[in-house]
């Protein structure tokens, strides 16, 4: 019996543990904290073509148009024709998706499957359920380090129980780093320990300079909530203090326009002083339809008749460790599923409702390769750079790294900016297995990627370079030195 684990309990763990465990296989999962990913939080839904209007082909088409040149062609088509498949899976296993499909900016076509607007919350209980009904061993510890010999990976290390060695195989589903913004959809688990740690041992990392942030974050008191899109395509309006729906000056599509663009739009109204609000007022039926942002704005004193302020915040990563669809890294039988891989599905900036979708998808075709050949990720004639660690120096506190990222590597970057934070991150001591040395390692590779790419293109923008250039249709690819 091969001795697999994986490590993270968000929704691309879960749905590898139990298949894994359906097709036989024994498992463990360790996570940092149960219930501590995105996953639990997340709320609009997962994309999928299921509907007689609507094909793979035309998700392939609007997934690709938002990545704005850099997504991975057979990538897409992999997802997005294993998208109706996963929905049927997870139907036949028992879960019921609310019966209406719903719209998100972005979408030529109402695809996105939810229940209500808790879908990360309703699959995560349904997830945990089955996970224990098939006996799945979920422990709560932490990955620190990894063991590799010769190009594979042999063992690792945890907080608590120290060293495992003698793995077959190793699963990473530790989720991205968007917490590491001042602002931010994302919970305090989130600080890129993954990519972090793979990459000390050997793993490419590729499109880090990618970070989405979400428009529309609301913060009422100390509690923060996503605004999912899906109010927006259920008609909410994105106003400012005088009623006006801005966002029309900045794209056609006014509050359904990509998240980059209103990201962008919604930031500038703010720096600009005025004050951004969403008004809900438009939506039918808004209590049965939305009950979770319902409950928060009740908490609140507000209503839906309210007025909701909101500001945009760090989202969701879409560079991580360099992967095949089949979630196999440069290190071989060290696999990495969901957020924290980057398998080029999402290009330059990802589609509404296509993560749920892909961290589904990598867990649950895993048993199907599990034993295959290794082939590991395509590497294409992107840029390599390779970079030596600092093993002295300070560390930066996880305040301080969001502080740093969201001042000089946020939604509008400069030149200037991004030089003072690869600098700072440059004296750091980045070597060292811990989380705040993690958090300033993919931080570091995030504003080097971006100073060097000279350009805007999706979801990174320069202020000083405003345009896209063909020039820079390929990667950046990171690589430690020997
Ligand atoms: C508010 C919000 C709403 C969203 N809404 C949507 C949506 O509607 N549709 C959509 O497609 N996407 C959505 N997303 C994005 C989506 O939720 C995530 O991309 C997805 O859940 C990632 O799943 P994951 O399993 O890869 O990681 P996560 O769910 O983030 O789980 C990561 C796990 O790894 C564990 N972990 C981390 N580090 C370690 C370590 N060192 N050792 C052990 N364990 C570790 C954590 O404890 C956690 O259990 C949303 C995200 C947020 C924050």
């Amino acid at each position: 019996m091969w001795l697999i684990y994986v490590i993270g309990d968000g929704i691309a763990g879960l749905s590898a543990a139990i298949a894994l465990r359906r097709s036989g296989r024994g498992v463990t999962v360790i996570t940092k904290e149960l219930h501590g990913g995105s996953s639990f939080i997340s709320k609009g839904g997962v994309a999928a073509a299921t509907s007689i209007d609507d094909s793979p082909q035309l998700h392939a088409e609007d997934t690709l148009r938002v990545g704005d040149g850099l997504c991975d062609v057979d990538a897409v088509r992999y997802f997005t024709s294993e998208a109706p498949v996963v929905i049927e899976k997870l139907t036949n296993m028992g879960f019921e998706f609310d019966s209406d499909l719903r719209l998100e900016g972005g979408h030529s076509r109402r695809r996105i499957h939810h229940k209500a607007d808790e879908t990360g919350r309703a699959l995560m209980e349904f997830l945990l359920r089955k996970a224990f009904e098939l006996g799945v061993n979920i422990v709560e510890d932490e990955l620190t380090a990894l063991q590799v010999r010769d190009g594979v990976v042999k063992g690792f290390v945890t907080r608590e129980r120290g060293l495992i060695s003698n793995v077959d195989y190793l699963v990473l589903a530790t989720g991205g780093y968007a917490y590491l913004w001042r602002y931010t959809s994302n919970p305090p688990t989130n600080t890129g320990d993954g990519i972090a740690i793979a990459f000390r041992a050997g793993a490419v990392v590729s499109d880090m300079e990618f970070v989405q942030f979400h428009p529309t974050i609301a913060t009422l008191g100390n509690e923060t909530m996503l605004l999912t899109e899906t109010l927006r395509g259920e008609g909410a309006r994105v106003v400012n203090e005088f009623g006006v729906r801005f966002t029309f000056k900045y794209h056609e599509r006014g509050e359904l326009a990509p998240r980059d663009v209103l990201s962008r739009a919604i930031y500038m109204e703010l720096m600009s002083g005025h004050r951004v609000y969403m008004d809900l007022g438009g939506i039918e039926d808004f209590e049965r339809k939305f009950p979770g942002v319902n409950d928060f704005l009740r908490r609140h004193g507000l209503g839906n008749k309210d007025w909701v302020p909101i500001h945009p915040g760090a989202h969701f990563t879409i560079g991580g460790l360099r992967v095949n669809v089949r979630g196999e890294t440069n290190i071989r039988s060290l696999y990495a599923i969901g957020e924290v891989a980057d398998t080029g599905l999402h290009g330059a900036n990802r589609l509404a409702s296509n993560s749920l979708l892909e961290a589904l998808i990598m867990g649950f075709n895993l048993p199907r390769y599990i034993g295959e050949p290794w082939d590991g990720p395509r590497l294409d004639d992107g840029l390599m750079v390779t970079v030596k660690l600092r093993d002295h120096g300070p560390m930066m506190s996880i305040g301080e790294v969001r502080r740093v990222n969201w001042e000089y590597v946020g939604i509008l970057r400069s030149g200037d900016g991004l030089r003072k934070a690869v600098d700072l991150y440059e004296q750091m001591n980045v070597a060292v297995n811990s989380r705040e040395s993690n958090a300033a390692l993919v931080s570091y590779l995030t504003a080097y990627a971006a100073l060097l790419r000279t350009e805007s293109r999706g979801a990174h923008y320069r202020v000083d370079y405003p345009s896209k250039d063909a020039n820079w249709r390929r990667r950046i690819y990171f690589k430690v030195s020997a």
